[in-house]
């Protein structure tokens, strides 16, 4: 395909797309119903379908019996780790492979013209964003993914919180599926602005971002505490009056659908016509500039907040002018307490 009709590259090789991002309609006014379905489907097809299709395969036929749940015991918990260890590796590796090692598709759509292979740098384990991505992914971003999992279907195999049933209560959980999205905004919204406080940021959320340039396995490079909030949005599953595969669900479109937004490609070229949206364009600005775009822009927190960049130069403006108040109000802070 032509990136060149969607968007333009620069000197450096950088592609940006043609058209500012745009943050999700649902709280605009006036209230536009169809931009809304418009946006519902975008939300949903092809990536959450995927998740959900996912979180079935592993419910129906890759989770234990609930009498096997009942306890705690090693057998079936490091059985879950491995079928998720396999299934990430599979499922980012997939990416990898035919983006970043084949490079089937050049640096078409690619948001940083370099990748990130070819460059060494001494903020990695090993020197290399590769290797270091995959051993904090797979070191405890999988592990602690899995623990949650393991707690919340322990807790549902025990009686401990009540369980819907999936045909008599079917239209709750629908709409449960269909808010649960918009719930992991929110709280990815808020564990993010929290982790950017400086002194968190130091210690914890400075590992998701030595990955200036993503690729598909900086999607869970992080701090496992930053793994351990993360993936705590499941949780709600066990007060909402849920049922343990729509806690998969979340969970996979957390852990699976990170990848999403650290993908480094705008589309991804199904045939010499077609392609897929990512939708990574809004987190690889946070990732390049750090002080913008916290959220997705699904729920336009961002904008809200005043740390919205929608990728165009009048964006880098607003984002400098922000930049240029703050040095200010530091600098006007250090002059007071000088004197
Ligand atoms: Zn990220
Ligand atoms: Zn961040």
């Amino acid at each position: 395909m032509d990136d060149l009709k969607f968007g333009k590259r620069n000197k450096r090789g950088d592609w940006t797309p043609g058209d500012p991002l745009k943050t999700g309609p649902l709280f605009e006014l006036p209230f536009r119903p169809l931009a809304v379905l418009q946006w519902l489907k975008g939300y949903f097809i092809p990536w959450n379908v995927l998740f959900f299709a996912s979180a079935c395969v592993f419910w129906f036929w890759l989770t234990p019996s609930w009498e096997t749940m009942r306890s705690l015991r090693w057998e079936w918990i490091v059985l879950l780790l491995v079928r998720n260890l396999v299934a990430v590796f599979l499922f980012y590796g997939a990416f990898e492979l035919r983006l970043y090692v084949q490079r089937r598709q050049g640096n078409r759509f690619k948001f940083n013209g370099k990748f990130p292979g070819d460059v060494k740098s001494d903020v990695f384990l090993f020197g290399t964003q590769n290797i270091d991505n995959m051993i904090r992914g797979l070191g405890t971003g999988v592990p602690i993914w899995t623990a949650y999992e393991v707690l919340i279907l322990w807790a549902f195999a025990n009686g401990y919180v009540p369980m819907a049933d999936l045909s008599t209560n079917a239209w709750w959980l629908a709409g449960i599926i269909v808010l649960l999205p918009m719930f992991h905004e929110l709280h990815f919204y808020l564990v993010h602005r929290a982790i950017h406080i400086p002194v968190l940021y130091k210690y914890i959320h400075s590992v998701h971002h030595n990955s200036i340039n993503p690729s598909p396995w900086s999607s869970l490079s992080m701090h496992p505490v930053e793994h351990l909030l993360y993936f705590s949005g499941s949780l709600i599953h066990l007060v909402i009056y849920s049922h343990p595969l729509l806690a998969i669900y979340h969970l996979h479109f957390a852990g699976f659908g990170a990848v999403v937004g650290h993908v480094g490609f705008d589309k991804i070229e199904t045939s010499d016509e077609s392609a897929v949206d990512t939708h990574a364009f809004a987190h690889y600005l946070h990732h390049r500039y750090f002080e913008v775009n916290y959220a997705d822009g699904g729920i336009p927190f961002d904008r809200w907040f005043g740390t919205w960049h929608d990728g165009t130069p009048e964006g880098d403006r607003l984002m400098n002018e922000r930049w240029e108040k703050k040095r200010a109000k530091v600098n006007a802070g250090q002059t007071e307490s000088n004197t």
